[in-house]
Order: C-alpha cells, then sequence, then structure tokens
C-alpha cells in the first residue's frame, strides 16, 4: 500500500491493497530461467502448467507485455469442439477436448466447463455433402459426431428457425455433443493461480523486444525492464509472433487480422446449445450469465487495433434474426474485437525453428481457445524434450516449404 504524502494528491488506486497473493505473485525478474515463455495468454499459462506438471520444470518466467490472459484469451467466444476435418487437426483438438474434460479437477478451479453440444447447420446440397464427409471424417478418429434432420436440429434447439420459406432453409446439421463452452477468465486464472503456486515467476508490464543469441541458439530474451537469461525461449504471442521471429530473420506466415465479437443483454435461458451456420455467417450460444454470445467471420484488412468495422457486425446481426426471429428485439449489449493470428492454411504451427533451443506456438487463428489445455500439453513436451510431440508434427513451419498443408479453410462452418 502506498502512503498519500502530505500535501500531495494520491495517485489514483494508490490506497489499493497491492495485487492479492493469494492469486498469483507478481515477482521481480531473476536474471535467468530454464524457460522463457513470451506471452500470458492462455498457451503461454499453460504451457508453463504442464511443464511444471509433466515434466518437473519450475524455473519458468511468462513475460506478459499487457496483463494475464489480457489479449484473444480474454475476448474469445469460448467455443470448445473438436469436430474439425482432417486427422491432424481432429487429433490436436480431441486430445484438447478430453483434457478440458479434467481440467476443473485438475487446477482445482472452477472454470464453468458446459458441455452442451454444437450444430453446425447445412443450408444447401454442397453442405450436406461436406457435412456428411466431415461426420465420417470424425467417426473414424473417434469423435463424437452424428448428422442429425431437421426436426432433430428443433429438437435440440427449439428457438432457431427450421422454416422452409426462408433465405437459407435448414437442411440438417452435424452434431458433437460433447463440445461446448468455458469461462475463458476463469481459465486463465486458474492456470495463473497453479503455476504461481509452483514457484514459476508471471511477470506482467514487460514486453520482450528481441532475442541474444550465440551461434544456433537462443540465449535470452530482451524486453524493456532489462536482458533475461533462458535455457529455452518458448514464443506464445499470438499475432506478435512474427514482429519477433522477423528480429532473428525467421519467417512466420501469419497475417493478423481483426475479429469481432458481440453479447446481447441478459436473457432467461433460451439457447440451450451452439448453433454455427457458415452460410448465413454466425454463430450463438447462451452465456452462464445469459448473454447471447454471437460472432461471425474476420475482418478482411489486417493490423493490431482491436477493433473491426461495423459492416460485419451489422451482417452477424441480420444473420442472427434469421436463424432466430426470436432475438429481434433482443438489445446488443457490447461489442468487442481482438487481433487473430491466421496462417495461409487455416491451421496453426507449432514446433521447432532454426534456433534448437527456440520453439513457435502461434497461428491458431479464430480457433485457438479451445486448444488451450491440448497446445499447453503438447507444447510443453516439445519444450522438455526438444523434439515435436507426435500430435504437433503435422503443424511445423516446415510445411509452408514442404506443401504438406492441413487445410482447415471452411472445413467446419464457421471456424471457431
Ligand atoms: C472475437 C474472438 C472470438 C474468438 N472465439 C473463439 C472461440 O469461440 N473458440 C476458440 O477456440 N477460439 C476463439 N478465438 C481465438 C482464440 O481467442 C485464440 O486463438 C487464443 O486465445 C490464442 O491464445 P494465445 O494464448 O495464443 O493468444 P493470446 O491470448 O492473445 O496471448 C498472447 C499474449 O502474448 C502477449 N504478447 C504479445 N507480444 C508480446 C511481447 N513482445 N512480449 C510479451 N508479451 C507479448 C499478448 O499481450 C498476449 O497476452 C477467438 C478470438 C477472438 C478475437
Amino acid at each position: 500500500m502506498v502512503a498519500k504524502t502530505a500535501g500531495q494528491p494520491a495517485t489514483p488506486g494508490s490506497e489499493l491493497p497491492e495485487h492479492p497473493d493469494f492469486l498469483w505473485e507478481n515477482p521481480i525478474p531473476k536474471r535467468n530461467y530454464d524457460v522463457v515463455i513470451v506471452g500470458g495468454g492462455g498457451h503461454g499459462l499453460a504451457t508453463a502448467h504442464y511443464l511444471v506438471k509433466n515434466h518437473g520444470i519450475t524455473n519458468i518466467a511468462v513475460i506478459e507485455r499487457g496483463w494475464l490472459a489480457g489479449g484473444n484469451m480474454a475476448r474469445n467466444t469460448t467455443l470448445i469442439r473438436s469436430n474439425y476435418l482432417w486427422d491432424a487437426s481432429a487429433a490436436i483438438y480431441e486430445h484438447s477436448l478430453k483434457l478440458w474434460e479434467g481440467l476443473e479437477e485438475d487446477l482445482d478451479y472452477p472454470i464453468l466447463f458446459s458441455q452442451r453440444g454444437v450444430l453446425n447447420l447445412a443450408h444447401t446440397q454442397q453442405d450436406v455433402r461436406d457435412s456428411h464427409r466431415r461426420v465420417e471424417a470424425n467417426k473414424l478418429n473417434g469423435i463424437d459426431a452424428e448428422w442429425v434432420d431437421t426436426e432433430r436440429v428443433r429438437e435440440l434447439c427449439p428457438i432457431v428457425n427450421i422454416s422452409s420459406d426462408i433465405r437459407y432453409p435448414i437442411l440438417g446439421a452435424t452434431y458433437q455433443p460433447r463440445a461446448g463452452i468455458a469461462k475463458h477468465d476463469y481459465v486463465g486464472w486458474a492456470f495463473a493461480r497453479r503455476v504461481s503456486q509452483a514457484g514459476v515467476h508471471l511477470i506482467q508490464d514487460t514486453e520482450v523486444t528481441g532475442f541474444l543469441t550465440e551461434g544456433d541458439r537462443v540465449v535470452g530474451v530482451r524486453t524493456n525492464r532489462g536482458d533475461i537469461g533462458a535455457g529455452s525461449v518458448a514464443l506464445a504471442a499470438a499475432g506478435h509472433t512474427s514482429t519477433l521471429t522477423d528480429t532473428l530473420g525467421i519467417r512466420v506466415p501469419i497475417q493478423s487480422h481483426p475479429l469481432q465479437a458481440l453479447v446481447s443483454e441478459l436473457l432467461e435461458p433460451v439457447h440451450p446449445t451452439i448453433v454455427m451456420s457458415n452460410a448465413v455467417h454466425v454463430y450463438v450460444s447462451q452465456a452462464h450469465k445469459g448473454e447471447l454470445v454471437m460472432g461471425a467471420g474476420v475482418d478482411a484488412y489486417t493490423g493490431y487495433g482491436q477493433r473491426g468495422s461495423f459492416h460485419i457486425i451489422e451482417r452477424q446481426m441480420a444473420a442472427a434474426v434469421e436463424l432466430f426471429p426470436v432475438f429481434a428485439r433482443a438489445h446488443l449489449l457490447r461489442t468487442w474485437g481482438g487481433v487473430v493470428d491466421v496462417t495461409p492454411d487455416a491451421s496453426p504451427i507449432v514446433g521447432l525453428t532454426p534456433y534448437e533451443n527456440l520453439f513457435l506456438n502461434c497461428g491458431w487463428g479464430t480457433g485457438g481457445f479451445k486448444a488451450t489445455p491440448g497446445v499447453g500439453d503438447v507444447f510443453a513436451h516439445t519444450i522438455a524434450t526438444g523434439s515435436p510431440h507426435e500430435l504437433v508434427k503435422p503443424f511445423g513451419l516446415d510445411r509452408f516449404v514442404t506443401g504438406h498443408l492441413v487445410d482447415e479453410h471452411g472445413a467446419a462452418a464457421v471456424a471457431h
């Protein structure tokens, strides 16, 4: 607590207590760590957790230029599912979904994980064919996926408009019952609390600006608070990754786009599942508190401003009312934007770099919240062993040279 000096105005907030340590501590950075993780979003924090839990590594710093979990982790619409088309994607997202199913217990913190199922609507014959193909691919990968007809869509979500008399009538949907939502802030706080208890240093308000190198090794990071030595450096900085790797001459093919979301005023529980539609382009779920949570696609331009353009919201609202006429009189409460890191094949980049102890995790685009525990686990393995975990092998940076892309563009309706 900072005392007010007589005659001088108090700094706003100075009368408040220091950050409560029962959540996590705000330590003074040490000169060296075994592992420095750049980025204190969900992925950085989850990586620290699994380094501690599975590999016994605790001399770790997570360096965050803002506040913990204040980037995309705080801005996403929290959809969790694993019904992706390609084997490599299905495997990593299903691994993650299984970890979600035990995460509350693992972290000993309520994260409000609610498995309420996701419907990906089909509105055209082409949608129907694509949906059947994805359901069969999912089943082969052991994922709970089924094709449901229009009547079953109505049973699962009674307020959806199944009339055949609309612009895009619903012809059926894919359904993944184990999909769901969780409370994103709680997930971030839960990981932060857990790793802080284990001795991991969470260093906020500190920006990594470059690297210290010796030959083909990175030996530390440069920050706006001085240099910090590192045995290994793991990048979990989402769209800012390429600005960091550029300083080492490593080109990472990600583009950062605005992605917006919005919530309505609080309503009674009217929407029991998650509904996504690519054709009209919107997805909707209802948060525990009662807001309808909606999102759509990215703004077409690139940039790091956390805001998008109005026409996206307007289209999204029109699409929502088309699917759910009952929402026509609901009020929009709040809109916001994030910056998502999009790769040419809409799949993440996780793994090694030309520097033997520098590791990459980025490019999760519009869909990385659901991957949080899964990628934390496999990224930690990759860092601890120095070689890519089986599940991340297909997602290496080298695929943009070899051409082995994992093209998930549009493969699972709206890509969240
Ligand atoms: C509107 C919106 C809706 C979304 N909806 C969904 C969804 O429903 N389901 C889903 O699965 N995903 C969704 N996503 C995507 C998801 O939010 C991201 O993929 C995921 O949060 C990425 O996690 P992260 O930890 O990599 O990134 P972030 O949470 O963004 O963390 C990266 C951190 O790195 C920090 N950083 C950057 N540069 C530096 C530096 N130089 N030094 C130190 N720190 C640095 C940043 O401040 C940031 O905190 C959505 C995203 C948005 C914006």
